[in-house]
């Protein structure tokens, strides 16, 4: 199974696609977390994109495309993909058809996470993850069960990014709605786009994809 999770930033991808992970073994590609470690890793990949995400812009194409091979490669054939944060131009969603279709693999769901941008912002500037394992929290929705202590992995240490920042916010969705919202009429055209309440609590949106997977 090849699914899409789609939706402005904070919609909730990376918390859905954890919870996949957990659930079905599957395989979380989040370009995003790719970019990141190549920035702290000082890759020329990584100097690349790092001011251009401080910014909240959009990277090259090329440059994500090429990331998204890599990490297909790297994986089981049999395991299945969710792609959160790629793609996110109509030239990147050309690009992947022509990565999975060399792979043998096809796109099975695109899911639409649906939300008021008005509670982006407030996602987005209470985020935190795990430094260790990467679990995502949030000040207000999803604290630790214990504070300072991580449910996953008992980490106590915790980061946030320097992009989640409510001016930066506005650059992300714009670019959102400028160039990434417009790919939705080509996978709605061939009838594999389910949408999803971005604003319900998590156990009720990672419900309602489990019943579109299950479809
Ligand atoms: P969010 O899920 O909050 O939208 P991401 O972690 O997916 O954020 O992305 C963070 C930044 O990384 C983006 O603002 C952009 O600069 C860059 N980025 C991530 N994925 C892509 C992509 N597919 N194409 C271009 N830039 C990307
Ligand atoms: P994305 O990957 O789409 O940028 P995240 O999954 O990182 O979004 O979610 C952004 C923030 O909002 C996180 O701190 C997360 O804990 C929180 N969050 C995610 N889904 C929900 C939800 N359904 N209700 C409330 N908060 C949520
Ligand atoms: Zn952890």
């Amino acid at each position: 199974m090849n699914i899409i999770l789609l939706g402005p930033p904070g919609a909730g991808k990376g918390t859905q696609a954890q919870r996949l992970v957990e659930r079905h073994g599957m395989r979380q590609l989040s370009t995003g977390d790719m970019l990141r470690a190549a920035v702290k890793a000082g890759t020329p990949t990584g100097l690349e994109a790092k001011a251009v995400m401080e910014r909240g812009e959009l990277v090259s194409d090329a440059l994500v495309s090429a990331l998204i091979g890599d990490e297909l490669d790297a994986m089981g054939e049999q395991t299945g993909a969710i792609f959160d944060g790629y793609p996110r131009t109509a030239a990147q969603a050309e690009t992947l058809d022509g990565i999975l279709n060399a792979r043998g693999r096809k796109l099975d769901h695109v899911i639409e996470l649906s939300v008021d941008e008005e509670a982006l912002v407030e996602r987005i500037t209470g985020r935190f993850t795990c430094a260790s394992c990467g679990k995502g929290y949030h000040d207000t929705f999803e604290q630790p069960k214990v504070p300072g202590t991580c449910d996953k992995c008992g980490g106590t240490e915790f980061k946030r990014r320097p992009d989640d920042n409510a001016e930066t916010v506005r650059t992300r969705l714009a670019e959102y709605r400028a160039k990434t919202a417009p790919i939705l009429p080509i996978y709605e055209a061939r009838g594999i786009v389910s949408k999803v309440d971005g604003m319900s609590p998590m156990d009720e949106v990672t419900a309602a994809i489990e019943t579109i997977l299950k479809a």
